[in-house]
């Protein structure tokens, strides 16, 4: 039996993440739930998997599921705040823990998680861009265990050697191109939230949705692949495959390109997390290739997707170059989720903010954690620059 700890549970990647655990009662048990305030979902996910302990960050959220949790007579046990999430991830009835949380706020339970040596399945593909070095340290130091979430990076661990890197020559990340792959240029500067969230071919939650549309999900993607990986940004090459089929792939010395293929659906990646090196059932369809026909490759457009460039420089910038370019986009996509600034905007903001706040050598979370803090006040003052 696994004890987990679901972080972001009522999210996405959270009820994916349940949707395979329900398959497999004899080998899971969730020992704690957590979310920010959701109190509805997450009552319903009490009363189905009676977990140990339930989080909501939201104090008064966190109280009002507390009054219906003691109305049912259930026995978990309600906590709240972000410090009950560090409890729960590194206690010492948890074997395994699922970052799922969007955004920075994901990170200190996230490396957490690895500081306490568990076995931590990373979907908070943040946690890495921001402190990818000192997340990594804490992994090599506790002996966690890293598994990737991410489809493609979920992917690129299921094609790399179990052992080592010999043979590897490049990482080729697969990205969809999300919704205006196609559009004129000129298109791009009414796009409404709506459309930037109706991703052809992934259900996901809004912020990830945007960054797809931006495809600075991609560039986060570069930067999270660099860090599992320990590869340099020039071994890292995006290609873009609208089908959304090959997951990614990884290119080797002989000629030889492994890729991992399957529909676009999150529970194969999560399932291939949770039990890993076990094979289990996720409740995907299987692959039907010629219904799906064809495949396709193409490059990315550099001018239709500046994020993309503003992830490779922040990358090769080092130091917290990549804190800065990600609080600055979590900014913009939250300002443009508001309409408050248009879809194009975004990049500009980021772009700005990086420009204008230098990069340090980062010292311990809390460092990180202040760069990011100053780098979201930057980003709001740039706002009103930009509309
Ligand atoms: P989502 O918005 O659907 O869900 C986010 C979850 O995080 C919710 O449970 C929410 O309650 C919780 N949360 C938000 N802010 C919080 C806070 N301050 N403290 C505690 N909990 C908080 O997001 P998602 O799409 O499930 O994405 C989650 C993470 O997984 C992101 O880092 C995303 O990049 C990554 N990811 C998602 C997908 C996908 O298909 N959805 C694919 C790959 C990677
Ligand atoms: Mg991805």
């Amino acid at each position: 039996m696994i004890n987990i700890t679901l972080l972001g549970s009522t999210g996405s990647i959270g009820t994916s993440t349940l949707d395979v655990i329900r398959r497999h009662p004899e080998r899971f048990r969730l020992f704690a739930l957590a979310a920010n305030s959701s109190v509805d979902t997450l009552y319903e996910q009490l009363l189905e998997f009676r977990p140990a302990f339930a989080v909501l960050v939201d104090a008064k959220a966190a109280a009002s599921l507390r009054s219906r949790v003691a109305a049912a007579g259930l026995a978990t046990e309600v906590l709240d705040g972000e410090a009950a999430l560090e409890m729960l991830v590194s206690h010492p009835d948890v074997d395994a823990v699922m970052a799922a949380i969007v955004g920075a706020a994901g990170l200190r339970s996230a490396w957490a998680a690895a500081a306490a040596g568990k076995r931590v399945m990373l979907a908070n593909k943040e946690s890495l861009v921001v402190a990818g070095q000192l997340f990594m340290d804490a992994v090599a130091a506790s002996g966690a265990v890293l598994l990737p979430v991410d489809s493609e990076h979920n992917a690129v661990f299921q094609c790399l050697p179990t052992q080592g890197r010999q043979g590897v020559r490049r990482i080729l990340l697969t990205a969809s191109g999300g919704p205006f792959r196609t559009h004129a240029i000129e298109q791009l500067s009414d796009i409404t939230p709506e459309q930037a969230c109706a991703h052809p071919n992934w259900q996901m939650g809004p912020k990830i949705s945007v960054d797809s549309a931006t495809m600075m999900n991609k560039g986060l993607e570069v930067i999270e692949a660099h860090w599992l990986f320990n590869a340099a940004p020039d071994d890292i090459q995006v290609v873009v495959h609208p089908q959304s089929i090959v997951h990614s792939m990884v290119e080797y010395i002989d000629g030889s390109v492994l890729a991992q293929m399957g529909n676009p659906d999150m529970r194969t990646p999560i399932a291939y997390a949770l039990d890993w090196p076990n094979r289990i059932e996720s409740g995907v369809e299987p692959l039907d290739l010629f219904t799906i026909g064809r495949l396709d490759f193409e490059a990315p457009d550099p001018a239709r997707f500046p994020c993309l460039g503003h992830a490779y420089t922040a990358i090769r910038s080092g130091g917290t170059a990549p804190a800065i370019l990600n609080a600055a986009n979590e900014v913009a996509v939250q300002a443009f989720l508001d309409r408050r600034i248009p879809f194009l905007a975004i990049p500009e903001l980021i772009g700005r903010c990086m420009e204008r706040i230098a990069s340090e050598q980062p010292e311990s979370i809390d460092h990180l954690l202040d760069v990011d803090r100053r780098a979201r006040a930057e980003s709001e003052q740039i706002i009103p620059e930009l509309v």
